[in-house]
């Protein structure tokens, strides 16, 4: 990892986009796109599912073409017959329709071009411009040379007639792995050594999920890329740093190559985020060895398990747009996707009354077998979301932590002879308590002020505690799961065993958490604020009969922007 990782950024506002200015040079009058419709594309390996760096790339592909009033394509980087999956396809597809974009018919599969590409390289050789080399990896590599000395290639003049006999025959599985490789003749003293005659096409006896057996030779990735750019269109190939210094490779290949457009290739950093790990490899170690629940697990940075977490679209295509591109490489805090997310849900949560870790409370002036019911907004920052009610009677839940027998210097919740308000109810003031054997709380007791119904004291008396309750009688229990990192460093990419720093407390599951009866209407695309708790969502192991709701955030915000 470069330097320039090590900072922490907190993204600015409105930092104005390169690959903007690039674009809207090459589409003006003059330009080398003059006239011409943007036209970008994401091109994922379905090797894995999506996460947030991901996002970030499609937010950077697909936003462009929709600035620009242009198109984006989807195609599956799938030239690379490993570990490749329809099973990835379908959930890349679905990530990328949840986060809002659309390529209508635009979606491809690399794979697609593999007769194309064949008959390219083909040409390339009768131009001269690339043969048969065999040259193990170990010899390609003792003999690459170093910055004073230029490559040595021994098989690079032989005929064009031989190289084209050659890979015919890889072609035809005549040769084992490795055997043979097809070069580019390029530059073998060139300083990028990516430059030094490089591999364009290798054998690989290996059933690809498409084309099944058909092929035993493959394109390498830079070759590949520019001829599948080319063949949809792309103007403007937009990708990540590290194949910066593989551009000229791709002018290379443009530019010798008879094909039917001339995509230009820009480079943006990656996203990279703290507390969390992002590479495929990674990820699916975590999902394989069983360190989470699978690739959706809400502790996940991929885009499934974020959104199971309770992410919403517009919370990630912010986060997005405010970390904005660059070209230097850093890595953003995960508080500050967790802040888009409050931000965002915010807006949108319905507002409820959950007790996590509920005990008693017991109103001993109020009347046994009343009950009252108060009508509550939905959203105070959302009026047309409407209002519901809630059940009030003598029997409520409160949350454990909203009680000390003896009261810490500070603590403003019950305590006895302290009065506290119930949110939207009344003014208690509490009374004392029963214990369990073990010495913990069991019930509180308190009375009520009948004069304070909605919270307010008529003799302007200051009450300084509010905490939320459920009501005893008709609320339901929950499941509830609360998150924390995976990793207990900041920086786990860093370490040389990412295995050795997981979080053992990064889950904790409370079960018979009492929550008010309205949530027995949850749906997952429903986000909630249990107040004073965070915000929450719906898990999909949730039945009826047993509610699971996932936090998908705390309330606090603990992310300081530039600190
Ligand atoms: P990983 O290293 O996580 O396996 P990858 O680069 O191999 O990622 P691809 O499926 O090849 O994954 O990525 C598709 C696109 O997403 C590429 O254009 C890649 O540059 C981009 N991308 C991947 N990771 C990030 C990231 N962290 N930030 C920005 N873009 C990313
Ligand atoms: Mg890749």
């Amino acid at each position: 990892m470069s330097e320039t990782n090590k900072n922490l950024t907190a993204p600015e506002e409105g930092s104005g986009n390169f690959i903007h200015t690039f674009i809207a040079e090459d589409i003006a009058e003059n330009g080398r796109f003059a006239g011409q419709r943007v036209h970008t594309r994401f091109p994922p390996e379905p090797n894995g599912y999506l996460h947030i760096g991901h996002a970030k790339a499609i937010c950077v592909d697909f936003g462009t073409a929709e600035k620009f009033g242009g198109l984006c394509n989807l195609r599956m980087d799938d030239t690379n017959p490993t570990k490749e999956d329809t099973e990835y396809v379908d959930a890349i597809k679905e990530d990328i329709r949840w986060l809002g974009f659309s390529w209508d018919d635009r979606f491809h599969y690399a794979s697609d071009y593999f007769d194309t590409m064949y008959e390219l390289a083909v040409k390339l050789i009768e131009k001269g411009l690339a043969y048969v080399c065999e040259l193990t990896p170990e010899q390609m590599h003792d003999n690459r040379g170093d910055l004073t000395h230029p490559a040595v290639s021994p098989y690079r003049d032989r005929p064009i007639a031989e190289s084209l006999a050659l890979f015919a025959r890889m072609k035809a599985g005549e040769f084992a792995d490795g055997r043979m490789t097809l070069r580019a003749k390029m530059d073998l003293a060139s300083g990028n050594f990516n430059l030094r005659d490089p591999v364009i096409y290798r054998i690989n006896h290996m059933h690809h999920h498409r084309t099944g057996d058909k092929w035993c030779v493959y394109p390498m990735y830079d070759f590949a890329h520019p001829i599948e750019d080319a063949m949809e269109g792309i103007t403007h190939s937009l990708c990540t740093l590290e194949f910066e210094e593989h551009r000229p490779l791709y002018d290379w290949v443009i530019e010798h190559i008879d094909l039917p457009a001339k995509p230009r290739q820009i480079e943006f950093a990656r996203l990279g985020i703290n507390n969390t790990v992002m590479s495929k490899r990674k990820l699916r170690k975590l999902v394989e060895g069983g360190f989470v629940s699978g690739w959706d697990d809400p502790r996940m940075p991929t885009l499934c398990g974020l959104r199971r977490r309770g992410f919403t679209p517009a919370s990630i295509r912010n986060f997005c747009s405010r970390i904005g591109v660059s070209k230097v490489d850093s890595t953003v805090e995960y508080g500050f996707l967790e802040h888009c997310l409050r931000e965002d849900l915010n807006l949108k949560a319905r507002r409820t009354m959950a007790v996590l870790h509920p005990v008693k409370l017991v109103l001993t002036n109020y009347p046994q077998g009343q009950t009252e019911t108060f009508t509550v907004e939905n959203n105070p920052e959302r009026p047309e979301d409407g209002t519901r009610e809630v059940t009030f009677s003598r029997e409520l839940w409160i949350e454990a932590g909203d009680f000390l027998e003896e009261p810490v210097k500070g603590y403003r919740r019950l305590f006895p002879g302290n009065e506290v308000r119930l949110k939207t109810a009344y003014i208690v003031r509490c009374t004392g308590c029963d214990k369990n054997e073990d010495g913990s709380v069991k019930t509180v007791y308190a009375e009520y002020d009948p004069e304070t119904r909605g919270g307010n004291t008529p003799d302007g008396r200051k009450v300084r505690g509010t905490i939320h309750w459920v009501n005893a009688a008709d609320c339901t229990e929950a499941e509830v799961r609360l998150y924390g990192s995976l990793f207990t460093v900041p920086e786990p990419e860093q370490e040389e065993d990412f295995l050795t720093v997981l979080n053992p407390d990064s889950l904790q599951v409370l079960q018979h958490c009492k929550v008010e009866p309205s949530l027995r209407e949850a749906d997952a695309a429903m986000p909630f604020q249990f107040m004073r708790e965070g915000y929450f969502c719906l898990d999909k192991d949730s039945t009826p009969a047993h509610l699971v709701f996932n936090r998908s955030v705390s309330l606090k915000d603990g992310f300081k922007p530039n600190k």
